[in-house]
C-alpha cells in the first residue's frame, strides 16, 4: 500500500490563503497557511475560522487557518491598490474594455490620450486589445465612436481579495462583506 507523503500534503497546503483582518475586522492582507501559523505561534494573531484540513508535524496536528485577525492594530489607513500595468489588466478582468476580447496581448490605453494631457490614473487607464488600442491611436473613444464597457474606476482592495474568494474560502464571505453574519 502506498501511503501519501505528509511532507508533499503539507507543502500544498501550507500555500493555501489565508485571509488577514485587522484588529477591528477590516481586511488587510492575504497571506500563506505557512505564514498564519508562524503568526498563531509567535501569539500575533488570533485564528478565527479553520478549513477543513489538517496540518501535520511528527508530533502534532493542527487546523489550517483560513481568517485570522491580528491582535494589534495595523495603522494601515489605505485600502487603496498601487497603480500599474498588472493591476490596472487584472481590475479590467483582462477583457479589452472596448471590444470585450480575453484573446492576444493586452495593452492599456489612456482613454484622454498622453499627448493630450490625458494622466496615468486608475479612471484615465483601461486594458485594451492591441488592435483596439491602434485604432484608436491618439484620439478619444468619443471621436473614433468607441464606448467603453463600464467606467474604470479605482478598485479597492476589498474588491481584489473579493476575488481570491471560491469554493474553499467561502468563510470568508462575511468578512469581505459579501453576505451578512
Ligand atoms: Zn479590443
Amino acid at each position: 500500500m502506498i501511503s501519501p507523503n505528509p511532507k508533499a500534503i503539507n507543502g500544498q497546503i501550507l500555500n493555501r490563503a489565508v485571509l488577514v483582518l485587522n484588529a477591528n475586522y477590516i481586511p488587510l492582507a492575504i497571506c500563506t497557511a505557512k505564514r498564519a501559523i508562524c503568526l498563531s505561534v509567535m501569539d500575533k494573531i488570533e485564528i478565527l475560522v479553520n478549513y477543513d484540513a489538517k496540518v501535520h508535524s511528527p508530533s502534532t496536528s493542527m487546523a489550517l487557518p483560513s481568517v485570522i485577525k491580528v491582535k494589534e492594530f495595523i495603522h494601515y489607513n489605505s485600502l487603496n491598490v498601487e497603480i500599474s500595468r498588472k493591476n490596472i489588466i487584472f481590475r479590467d478582468n483582462h477583457i479589452c474594455q472596448y471590444c470585450g476580447t480575453k484573446k492576444g496581448p493586452i495593452t492599456i490605453d489612456h482613454i484622454l490620450p498622453k499627448g493630450r494631457g490625458g494622466n496615468d490614473t486608475w479612471e484615465n487607464l483601461v486594458a485594451a486589445c492591441q488592435s483596439c488600442n491602434q485604432r484608436k491611436g491618439d484620439r478619444t473613444p468619443e471621436e473614433m465612436g468607441m464606448i467603453l464597457r463600464k467606467q474604470p474606476k479605482r478598485p479597492s482592495r476589498i474588491h481584489y481579495y473579493q476575488r481570491h474568494v471560491k469554493a474553499l474560502q467561502s468563510d470568508w464571505r462575511p468578512y469581505l462583506f459579501m453576505e451578512s453574519f
